[in-house]
């Protein structure tokens, strides 16, 4: 008879878009930082839902703020205040010191919120209509049409047109590439910290100072995305905090839901944010009480259990280890805090076999753009549990 694994991808692929290539594995169970699939096999999880699960999976505190929740009020609107938005966007803004938060529910709905902002920012401030946006090469900030129009993948863009204009791309990590494409229609720079989707390309030490720097000398917006490094992924609360700087605008997701439910919001000063006024953006489900509730227990679990120090001792130890494999088949170990790439040499197959051979030995992560594997673990991880993955890492990147 037929694995339930087989059943299930069987159904699956008869009723749903093709527009995923998952690892044959079928999910239905989760606690921390093990899961379990439908056959009874145990695996780690070694990618935490692309860094959405930074606190593991199910945390007590975070399932329990959502079941209280669900016993008194799920949403409510916009249309009404409800008594649990406020004091998320508090600890929020408490935590990455920016004055204001306007709550969404994806990723790519904060960073469409971001750019709504700077436009209209440019626009009352600046008197600047039709203004130009830079990003960065080899970005990914989501999937709308307005988002990708400014992706330099040609696969998230072939066949998507027409699309949103008003974006240039600079060269990622060069500062003076990007001064360049400056000129005066130029109102903001989205970028990365350490891009996430590109394979964890971690740009060159004082590379967000210096584009700092780029936007006080032109008076742009400096815009940051957060979502995949953000909320102690690579060592602190967020990763512009490495480089002692202050964006003017962030944008972030992902464990801001706590692994549970989605919840995204964009935070400035309050110059920017007081640009939006009543009618001009919204959401019906964002900052409904139940993704405030959960967004606040997320917050706290990582302040609570010090996720921030724990990403950034236990990534060290991580990178450090598997350099010390020697595999010849690496060619090279990159990445910050509990946010790491394995990059795999094209000569010894693509990145996509060692994710499926890793599966078999239980434990989960996903390639990205062939060569790359990304581990970004829950950051609630034990030291003996990483040393577990580590061996069967070591294993799998064995010479053949
Ligand atoms: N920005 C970054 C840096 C991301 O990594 C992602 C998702 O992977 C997004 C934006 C889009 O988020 P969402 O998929 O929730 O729309």
């Amino acid at each position: 008879s037929m694995r339930l694994t087989d059943k299930e991808i069987k159904l699956v692929n008869e009723v749903s878009a093709n527009n995923y290539k998952p690892l044959p594995v079928v999910l239905c169970e989760g606690e921390g930082i093990w899961v379990k699939d439908v056959d009874g096999n145990r695996y780690i999880d070694m990618l935490s839902a692309y860094s959405s699960l930074n606190q593991g999976h199910r945390h007590p505190k975070i399932i329990k703020a959502l079941k209280d929740q669900a016993d008194k009020i799920t949403i409510t609107s916009r249309a009404f205040h409800n008594d649990k938005m406020g004091t998320f966007l508090k600890k929020l803004c408490d935590v990455s010191g920016f004055s204001k938060a306007l709550p969404m529910n994806t990723g790519a709905e904060a960073v469409e919120t971001a750019i709504k902002a700077a436009r209209k920012w440019a626009f009352e401030k600046k008197g600047i209509t039709e203004g130009e946006i830079i990003a960065c090469m080899d970005n990914f900030h989501g999937r709308t049409v307005t988002v990708i129009s400014f992706s330099s993948e040609p696969q998230y863009r072939e066949g998507f047109g027409p699309f949103t204009p008003g974006f240039k791309l600079a060269p990622y990590g060069d500062l003076n590439g990007m001064e360049k494409l400056i000129n005066d229609k130029t109102i903001a720079i989205i970028l990365e910290p350490i891009q996430g989707e590109a394979g964890v390309v971690v740009p060159p030490q004082g590379y967000l100072k210096g584009v700092r720097q780029l936007c006080d000398k032109h008076g742009l917006l400096m815009i940051v995305d957060e979502i995949q490094t953000g909320f102690c992924r690579t060592g602190k609360m967020f990763a512009f905090m490495h480089e002692g700087i202050r964006p003017d605008v962030m944008v972030v997701g992902k464990a801001l839901g706590g692994g549970v439910y989605p919840v995204s919001a964009m935070l400035s000063n309050d110059e920017v944010m007081d640009v939006f006024r009543p009618g001009d953006h919204g959401s019906t489900f964002g900052g409904n009480p139940l993704g405030a509730a959960v967004g606040l227990a997320a917050l706290q679990v990582l302040e609570d259990e010090n996720l921030a120090e724990k990403a950034h001792e236990l990534g060290t130890y991580f990178m450090q280890r598997v350099k010390e494999f020697n595999s010849p088949i690496v060619k090279e170990v990159r990445g910050k805090g509990l946010l790491i790439a394995v990059e795999v040499k094209p000569e010894y197959g693509a990145a996509r076999i060692y994710c499926e051979k890793l599966m078999g030995m239980g434990i989960l992560c996903k390639e990205t753009h062939g060569q790359i594997i990304r581990f970004a673990p829950p950051l609630i991880i034990k030291k003996e549990e990483l040393d577990y993955a580590l061996e069967k890492v070591k294993e799998c990147l064995k010479g053949a």
